[in-house]
């Protein structure tokens, strides 16, 4: 028995499609079959080979969603209950998370443990089915899976997928009052959801910053009272904030969008004794002047860092799509589904962003 899977042989390489043998499930193994899978933008970071240390050939895909075809084993989640053959499920992508270095267990920072692997990026496509991009995904003992709950259709969540997840964690680190003002720099998937998130945390304005207007548009829906693109000076942009917030500047700045420039505009737009969280910048993007006395110390400002997610963010994103997937349209970011033939299309339509979000439906993508 053998899948298909669609193979990121080597960066700017085209994706190839290769049959891969099925595993064999140790003790609390599982088989998914795969119903949908992302194409994110880390998908576009790694064809472009600017992430460290990944072992080509990869089977990309890292949010997913499957359904168990086979299992060796009772496996439980989180809350104790048996999966069974059948269930929709998605799983944390991190892996191997150690519970024993210095990070986990001193620091608990535990998405800075140098031993966690990630389906889709830092496992070989040698090593098995251990990404998305597939007929089957292989649950290796442990991988920490959730079962879908009956009112969350997969669209819903994997419209979210891991730009929701990151958005979770944005916002944890954020810590975002009832009633403050929120700016949001970067109008993507992380940056749609951050918007989401920050409306249902009680922000009162939320302020979309991005490009093209489709998606500030999309952001308006996704809950921002107002919206500024990159067309605007961002000089005029900061007047613009300014007179929206009765001259002080937002309680919370959000970086979402990656680009470098975006750091110092959020240090401008924040008001003074705010908060910065910069969670856009996955990978190196290269540097950027700040100005430390007029633009942290002085201020009196709270820069943080937002790295990964753990698996309390990733629980506590299933819960909320569940219960706000009716009204937040999460489902419509995603723009098309591919076939796993049509991989390379939808690698090059998220990397020209032709499309908010576009996912790999190996099977059809019937759920
Ligand atoms: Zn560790
Ligand atoms: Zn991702």
């Amino acid at each position: 028995m053998s899948y298909r899977a669609a193979v990121m042989t080597a960066p700017h390489e085209p994706i190839a499609i290769q049959s891969l043998p099925a595993p064999v499930l140790e003790p609390g193994a599982a088989l998914l079959r795969v119903v949908y899978s992302e194409v994110c933008g880390t998908d576009v970071h790694l064809h472009h080979g600017r992430l460290a240390g990944v072992p080509y050939p990869i089977i990309p895909g890292h949010v997913s969603v499957g359904v168990i075809e086979e299992m060796a084993g009772p496996i439980h989640d989180v809350e104790g209950r048996a999966f069974q053959i059948g269930d929709r499920v998605t799983f944390l992508d991190v892996h191997e998370t150690c519970g024993r270095c210095y990070h986990c267990l001193v620091t608990k920072q535990s998405t800075r443990c140098p031993h966690r692997r990630v389906y889709g990026i830092t496992y070989s496509a040698h090593d098995g089915l251990l990404g998305g991009w597939a007929e089957a995904l292989w649950m290796k003992p442990g991988v920490h899976m959730l079962r879908l709950p009956d009112e969350l259709d997969a669209e819903t969540f994997i419209g979210g997928g891991c730009g929701l997840v990151t958005g979770i964690h944005a916002v944890e680190r954020a810590g975002i009052g009832l009633g403050d003002s929120v700016a949001v720099l970067g109008a993507g998937p992380v940056g749609q959801s951050i918007v989401a998130l920050s409306a249902l945390s009680g922000a009162s304005r939320i302020i979309a910053v991005g490009d093209p207007a489709s998606r500030l548009e999309f952001a308006r829906r996704m809950g921002a009272t107002d919206t500024l693109g990159l067309n605007v000076d961002p000089a005029d942009r900061l007047h613009t904030v300014r007179d929206l917030t009765s001259g002080f500047g937002v309680d919370v700045v959000i970086e979402a969008s990656g680009a470098p420039d975006a750091v110092p505009q959020a240090l401008d737009l924040v008001r003074d004794g705010g908060r910065v969280v910069v969670c856009g910048h996955y990978t190196d993007n290269g540097d950027v002047r700040i100005h430390p006395h007029w633009q942290i110390n002085r201020k009196h400002v709270e820069l943080r860092g937002c790295w990964g997610s753990d698996f309390s963010h990733f629980h506590r994103a299933l819960k909320v799509a569940a219960k706000h997937g009716q009204q937040v349209p999460w489902r419509e970011m995603v723009s098309k589904t591919y076939s796993l033939d049509q991989a390379n299309d939808a690698l090059g339509a998220v990397a020209r962003r032709e499309v908010v979000k576009a996912l790999i439906g190996p099977g059809g993508g019937a759920a």
